[in-house]
Order: C-alpha cells, then sequence, then structure tokens
C-alpha cells in the first residue's frame, strides 16, 4: 500500500537531511518535491496545493529544538497534517437507531456487494448485532446470488424478492421484513451502473426517501484514483452521504484517493477494504494511515489484529513451557497458525515501522510457511515434543517426506534452537530486565 508514495516522500525529505535548521529556501524546495509525490500518487491538485502550503506554514513558524532534526520535526508536521487531511479523527457509524438502515451505494464493481457483506459480518462479530442484508441490486442477475452466498459465510440472513425488478419496493420490503424479525440493523446493498447517469442518480435517491436511512455508505475503488473523487463529488451532489468506504487498499494503489476525498467532498472515510475474504475490513483511522504513509509503520493495527487471535489462557500455558524450555514443534506450529489468521502478510509486513521500506522487493507472501509447516507436519508426534531426538538420520527421513532438502530440515532445527533458547533468557525476569536497562 502506498509504497510508491512513501518512497517519493522520503527522497522529498532528504532535501532537509543533514540540514541544520529550516530556511524557506529549503522547505520551498521540500515542499516542490512532496507536492510533485503527492500529485504522483493521483493527488487531486488543489488538495496538493493546499497541503504543502500549510505543512510549509507550519514548518516555517517552528522553533527548531536542538535534539530534532529539520527532517524530523517536518515528519511530525507531515504526520499531523496528513491526518487532518484524511479526516482527523476516525468516523465510527451512528448505530443507535433500532434499526438502524444502513443504505450502499456506488458504481459497478466498486466493490458494494462485497462490502455489504463485510459489514453484516462486522457487526454481528464485533458490534453485536443482528443484522439483515437486503438485496437490492436488480439489473446485474448475479449480484443476488453473490449477496446471498456472503450473507450464507457470514451467518446473516438475506432478504430477496426474485419476482421483483423495483429496487424501492424491495427496498421497503427488506426494512420491513427486517423490523419484523427484530434485525437492529438492515443494511440495503444497491444497484449501480458503469457510470454516473441520470437514471441511477433518480433510482438511488428514490430508494433514500423510502427508506430513510441513517447511514449511506459510498463505496468506492481506491485504484480509480482521481476518478474516484471525481465520483464521489457526483453521489454526494444527490445523495448526501455520511460516509465513504474505499476498496481494494490491498491492491498497487497510488493512495491520492483516501487523500483527496475528505477534502473534497468534506465526508469522512469509515472504512477500507483490503482483500476480497469477508474479514478483509478495517474501520478508517486518519492517524494511522498517515504513519503508514510516511512509512512509520501502524504498529497499534498491528497489534489490534495479534490481541483479535490473542488467546490468553494458551499464552500463559506457553508462558509456563518456555520457561521449563519445554516449548517444542507442537507450540511453534500453533504460533505459525496464528500469525496466518492475522492477515495477509504483505499488510501485516507494512504495518511494522520501516519495515515495507526494507523489505520493499521481497516476494512476501502467504505461503512463506509453507516448507515449515511440511517439515513440521513430516516429523512424528514424538519428535515434535522432543526435538533433541531428531538426529541425520531422522532429519534425512524428514527431508523426504516433506519435500524439502536435508539443508532446509537443518536450518529449521537449527533456528528453533536457538528461538528456545532466546525465549528462555527472555522469559527469566530477571534477564528482561537487565536486557532493558541495556537499551539504548
Ligand atoms: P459491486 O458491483 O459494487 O457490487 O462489486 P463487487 O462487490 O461485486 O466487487 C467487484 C470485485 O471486486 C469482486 O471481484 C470483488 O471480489 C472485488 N473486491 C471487492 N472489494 C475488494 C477489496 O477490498 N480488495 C480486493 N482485492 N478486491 C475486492
Amino acid at each position: 500500500m502506498f509504497s510508491n508514495l512513501q518512497d517519493k516522500l522520503e527522497r522529498a525529505f532528504k532535501v532537509l537531511k543533514g540540514q541544520g535548521n529550516i530556511t524557506e529556501i529549503n522547505v520551498a524546495e521540500t515542499m516542490k518535491e512532496i507536492r510533485k509525490a503527492l500529485l504522483d500518487a493521483d493527488v487531486n491538485y488543489k488538495t496538493a496545493k493546499t497541503f504543502t502550503d500549510q505543512v510549509k506554514q507550519k514548518a516555517l513558524g517552528q522553533n527548531v529544538i536542538n535534539s530534532i532534526s529539520p527532517g524530523q520535526l517536518l515528519t511530525k508536521i507531515m504526520n499531523d497534517e496528513l491526518t487532518a487531511l484524511m479526516g482527523g479523527t476516525t468516523s465510527e457509524l451512528d448505530l443507535s437507531k433500532n434499526p438502524t438502515i444502513i443504505l450502499i451505494a456506488g458504481l459497478n464493481g466498486a466493490g458494494k456487494t462485497t462490502f455489504s457483506g463485510k459489514l453484516a459480518n462486522y457487526l454481528k462479530e464485533k458490534k453485536g448485532k443482528k443484522p439483515l442484508l437486503v438485496a437490492g441490486d436488480v439489473y446485474r442477475p448475479a449480484a443476488i446470488d453473490q449477496l446471498e452466498v456472503l450473507g450464507n459465510q457470514v451467518g446473516v440472513p438475506v432478504y430477496t424478492d426474485r419476482t421483483s425488478t423495483d429496487p424501492i419496493a424491495i427496498a421497503k420490503a427488506g426494512v420491513e421484513e427486517g423490523k419484523k424479525n427484530g434485525n437492529n440493523v438492515i443494511i440495503i446493498d444497491t444497484a449501480g451502473r458503469l457510470a454516473v447517469d441520470e437514471p441511477l442518480m433518480v433510482e438511488i435517491s428514490a430508494v433514500k426517501e423510502a427508506t430513510q436511512p441513517h447511514e449511506i455508505l459510498f463505496v468506492v475503488d481506491a485504484m480509480t484514483g482521481q476518478d474516484a473523487v471525481n465520483t464521489a463529488k457526483a453521489f454526494n451532489d444527490r445523495l448526501d452521504f455520511t460516509g465513504v468506504v474505499l476498496t481494494k487498499l490491498d491492491g498497487d494503489t497510488r493512495g491520492g484517493a483516501a487523500l483527496s476525498i475528505k477534502s473534497v467532498v468534506n465526508k469522512p472515510i469509515k472504512f477500507i477494504g483490503t482483500g476480497e475474504k469477508m474479514d478483509a475490513l478495517d474501520v478508517f483511522h486518519p492517524d494511522r494511515m498517515a504513519s503508514r504513509i510516511l512509512g512509520m509503520g501502524d504498529v497499534v493495527s498491528l497489534v489490534e489484529r495479534a490481541q483479535q487471535q490473542f488467546d490468553e489462557k494458551q499464552a500463559a500455558e506457553l508462558q509456563k513451557k518456555i520457561r521449563k524450555n519445554q516449548f517444542d514443534f507442537n507450540d511453534f506450529r500453533a504460533q505459525i497458525q496464528q500469525i496466518k489468521k492475522m492477515g495477509n502478510m504483505k499488510d501485516l509486513v507494512g504495518m511494522i515501522p520501516g519495515a515495507s521500506k526494507v523489505l520493499k522487493d521481497v516476494e512476501i507472501d502467504d505461503n512463506a510457511f509453507k516448507p515449515i509447516e511440511a517439515i513440521i507436519d513430516s516429523m512424528t508426534p514424538k519428535e515434535r515434543e522432543n526435538p533433541d531426538i531428531i538426529d541425520q538420520r531422522r532429519r534425512m527421513r524428514i527431508a523426504k517426506g516433506s519435500g524439502t532438502s536435508i539443508e532446509e530440515v537443518n536450518k529449521l532445527i537449527k533456528q528453533f534452537m536457538d528461538m528456545r533458547k532466546v525465549m528462555k533468557q527472555m522469559s527469566n525476569p530477571g534477564m528482561m530486565a537487565k536486557m532493558m536497562r541495556n537499551m539504548p
């Protein structure tokens, strides 16, 4: 995500590196570079200009504190301003009404149906809600089936009426059905068009009128760059939506849409889609996104993802085993499975400060753990529990069984043994304190 923009911003900051302080001249030059980087990332021209003017003004007004370099100071200002540009604070859905009616709008292919499924899943799992999905896309024949499949996947009922071609009647009937069944959130998926046109706007406005939604979420494909912003404007003029959902941020998007939409339509981005799977949805946090764009990582999101997968009882057990030096290959495999559950590897790496830069050209895929898992699977239960017994003969058998080489098996076992040693040391409280003291 945003790796191109990150690179260019970093180059811009280089202008200031090694400079003792911020002057009118070096700031002007840096701002020129930053503006270029933003325009290349498909940020709207006016937004880019206003943004750099603001950063410049802030930078020049700052006293350079001795311990902070101009580059660091500028990073901080950029971080604050990028956060503000993307809306400042996190904007949550208003779910206070019973039922809360949420209308989903956007062009064809933007990801409306996929998002409807993801949102239903999110509301059910994270917010304890009882949602109903309403299949209102009557023009795309497969759309109703698609929503039914997704509803099934996430365990949320879907209201359909295949005999009707009237989206307004379907939406209304869907709301009634939800009220009758005690659903406290009703999500209405609507039909899109290939481009913004009058019949679409008339129709979606009528659906809005008929259902009186509390939230109208406009879904847009982040990969479409400037077009995303223009479409957002057209929809907002007619619908006055309450929030934006940016999809496909997992792809090679240049990120411009994320940066320009708020300032152009003055509506917050509420969610981002980061994949095709039902759990690839994140609440949008402007501050975290700013640090990711600046290559500062997003530790908060990383920790949150880890916490979601974290089982306290299991962790306590593990602690005990590590202390007794009993951490074995079964535990190791369980750990790998937990990491995998945290999501797409590339995404995770992007959240680690500095890592996306270092690992930019490294191919990280979700298959990275495959050979390791194959090796562990080829061990006998006894070997997994007592790695010390794995001698040369056993190693050869494991390599053959896992379709790997003896070198790979040797390497993994060595890494495992080293890791176990370090873990044991770390689990000793006295040792931890000593290490902390030695930290810079
Ligand atoms: P709709 O026409 O607006 O309902 O769009 P769909 O929900 O059918 O999505 C169009 C395509 O985009 C489908 O192939 C989805 O799997 C895909 N898609 C939707 N959201 C995302 C996302 O966040 N990331 C990726 N990579 N693909 C997505």
